[in-house]
């Protein structure tokens, strides 16, 4: 029988030491983004599941710009991309850099 009680006692102490570096690990991701909850998304105004993110925001008043700080709830859809995604991306040319890269080619051909 003490060797069951050992063997418990033993496995309550490891348990313990985890749930303590558990409440260190949650302290520490307090920063981390919340697990999504039912709101209106602030870039498409659906309800939907949302995440609070934190994005920065360059307002300009009075001819100067001032940088800051915004939390917008955003969906699934709307969240921001994570780096890797990004990065995998191919880059979207806007029209004006299609038709400078079509001129270039142009000028190239002729
Ligand atoms: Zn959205």
């Amino acid at each position: 029988m003490s060797l069951f009680d050992d063997h418990f006692a033993a496995k309550n102490a490891a348990s313990a030491r985890a749930w303590a570096m558990d409440e260190e690990k949650k302290k520490r991701d307090k920063r981390e983004p919340l697990p999504p909850k039912m709101g209106v998304c602030d870039k498409c105004h659906r309800e939907a599941l949302v995440r609070p993110y934190r994005s920065r925001q360059a307002d300009k008043m009075d001819g100067a710009t001032s940088f800051g700080t915004v939390t917008r709830l955003l969906c699934e859809e709307c969240a921001p991309k994570s780096r890797r995604e990004r990065d995998a991306e191919v880059p979207q040319l806007s029209n004006k850099q299609v038709k400078n890269l079509m001129r270039s080619a142009k000028k190239g051909l002729l």
